[in-house]
C-alpha cells in the first residue's frame, strides 16, 4: 500500500516493520492506523541495558501518535514485547520509536518543537489539533536531549545579563555564550544573587572558567564579586547596554516625579505622553516628537537637563583610547554630580566607582559589547511575553533554552518541515 511505501521511505525502525495500514473512518475522528510488528529473527532490546535479550512475554496493544496528514491522526500499533534480562530482570523492550511512557513518537515531538519555534505553544497545539501539554512534553524532550548533546568547549567569552519574569523584582540570571563564532544562551539561575551565578560557575567548571578571556556583565554589585572571585584572569567588560540601561532609568524617574510635581504646582502638563520622547535616540524621532522635543527644551526642567546628560554620555563609546574615555568618564560624572538630580547623580556614582571597569570595554575594542547581549535581551523578553500564563521556572526554562539556546537536533534522513 501507498502509505506503507512513503513510511518506508521517510522513517524506517532498524529491527522492526511495517505491516498493514487501515484507515478507520470513525465519524468523529478518522485514524491511519499502522501496523509494526518486530523483524523476524530479531531479539528485543532491554530497555534497562541497552543488550539484546530474550523475550518473556507481549504487552496490550499501544498506539503511538505519529505525524498527522491531511487532517488525520496516525498512528504506530504495536504490542510491546519484555524481556528477561540477566542483568535487570523482566523489562519492556526499547522501542526506537518512544521513550519511556510517551505517547508521542520521537519523530512527531520534534516535529512540534520545531513548529513549536515558530508558532507559540498555544497556536501550535491548536494547529495539529494536539494538547498544550503535548506540545510542551515536546519541547522538554527536545531541550533535554539537546543540552545533553551540546559541544561545551572553546568558549572564551560570556554575557551575563538578568531578566524580570515575575511582578515584585523577581529576576532570572541569563548567561550567554557571546563568543564571535557562537552566541547563544548557556544557562538559566533563578534569582540574581551571589549564590545564582555562583551555581552557574559550578556547573561550568574550574577548567572552563579558566579559559574565559571576557567576561560582560551589568554594575549589579552581587555579580561582580562572583566574577571577580570565579574568573578573575578574564577581562571584565561593564557593557553598554547596561550602562545606557541604567540611564534611561534615571531618566524616567526624574520625569516621573517632574510630572507630578508639575501637576501639583498647577502647570499645564508638559511631560505627560513625553516618556518615548526622552528616551529615544535624536536620529530616531519622529517630526512631531522633534517638535515637541524642541518645545520641551525651552523649559529648563531636570527631566531635559537628565536627556542632555544622557545623550552627552554616548560620545564616550566613540573614543578608541581608554586614556581619553576616561577623562571623558570624569568630566561628565562632575558634570553630572553639580547637576542637583538625585536619579542621575546616582547613576553617575556607580559610574564612577566602576571606572575601570567600564574602560576595559574599550581593551576589547567594543567586541563584545552591548549589540549581542542587548539582542538576547529582548529576544528573552519576547518568549517570555508569548509563554504569558507560564507559571513555573521549569517552564520558562525550557522555553527560553529553545528559542535562544541554539541546541543541536539529532541527525534525521528525512526532514518532515
Ligand atoms: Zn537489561
Amino acid at each position: 500500500m501507498l502509505v506503507k511505501t512513503m513510511l518506508n521511505r521517510v522513517q524506517k525502525y532498524k529491527g522492526f516493520v511495517y505491516k498493514s495500514v487501515t484507515f478507520n473512518d470513525h465519524a468523529a475522528e478518522p485514524t491511519v492506523d499502522v501496523e509494526v510488528v518486530e523483524r523476524s529473527n530479531s531479539r528485543p532490546v532491554c530497555s534497562g541495558c541497552d543488550k539484546p535479550s530474550a523475550g518473556y512475554d507481549r504487552r496490550p496493544e499501544r498506539r503511538y501518535e505519529f505525524i498527522p496528514f491531511w487532517g488525520i491522526k496516525v498512528f504506530l500499533v504495536y504490542s510491546a514485547r519484555r524481556v528477561n534480562c540477566p542483568d535487570c530482570g523482566v523489562r519492556v523492550e526499547r522501542l526506537p520509536w518512544s521513550v519511556g511512557k510517551h505517547r508521542l513518537t520521537q519523530t512527531y515531538a520534534w516535529y512540534l518543537s520545531r513548529w513549536a519555534k515558530r508558532l507559540s505553544w498555544k497556536e501550535t497545539a491548536e494547529a495539529f489539533s494536539t494538547s498544550w501539554y503535548h506540545v510542551f512534553h515536546s519541547v522538554e524532550m527536545a531541550v533535554t536531549w539537546g543540552l545533553a548533546n551540546r559541544n561545551l568547549t572553546g568558549i572564551e567569552a560570556i554575557g551575563v545579563d538578568e531578566i524580570q519574569w515575575r511582578r515584585g523584582h523577581k529576576y532570572l540570571t541569563l548567561v550567554y555564550q557571546i563568543d564571535s563564532t557562537c552566541k547563544r544562551l548557556l544557562w538559566i539561575g533563578e534569582a540574581r544573587k551571589e549564590a545564582t551565578l555562583i551555581k552557574f560557575f559550578d556547573w561550568f567548571g574550574t577548567e572552563r572558567s579558566a579559559q574565559l578571556q571576557f567576561v560582560c556583565s551589568d554594575m549589579w554589585k552581587p555579580y561582580l564579586n562572583v566574577i571577580a572571585d570565579r574568573a578573575g584572569q578574564a577581562i571584565h567588560v561593564l557593557d553598554r547596554f547596561h550602562i545606557m540601561a541604567h540611564l534611561s532609568k534615571a531618566i524616567d524617574e526624574v520625569r516621573a516625579g517632574e510630572a507630578r510635581q508639575m501637576k501639583a504646582d498647577g502647570f499645564e502638563p508638559l511631560l505627560t505622553n513625553s516618556r518615548w520622547l526622552l528616551l529615544k535616540r535624536p536620529e530616531n524621532l519622529t517630526e512631531k516628537q522633534e517638535t515637541k522635543l524642541g518645545e520641551l527644551l525651552q523649559y529648563n526642567l531636570k527631566s531635559i537637563r537628565s536627556y542632555l546628560l544622557k545623550e552627552d554620555f554616548q560620545q564616550l563609546w566613540q573614543y578608541t583610547s581608554p586614556a581619553w574615555a576616561g577623562k571623558f568618564i570624569d568630566r561628565w560624572c562632575t558634570r553630572t554630580m553639580r547637576s542637583k538630580i538625585d536619579p542621575m547623580k546616582k547613576v553617575a556614582k556607580r559610574v564612577r566607582k566602576h571606572r575601570e571597569l567600564i574602560l576595559n570595554w574599550f581593551k576589547a575594542d567594543g567586541l563584545y559589547s552591548s549589540g549581542i547581549v542587548e539582542g538576547f535581551n529582548n529576544k528573552a523578553k519576547l518568549t517570555m511575553r508569548k509563554a504569558y500564563g507560564f507559571k513555573s521556572f521549569h517552564t520558562i526554562e525550557i522555553a527560553l533554552y529553545h528559542t535562544i539556546g541554539a541546541l543541536p537536533e539529532p541527525k534525521t534522513t528525512h526532514r518532515f518541515f
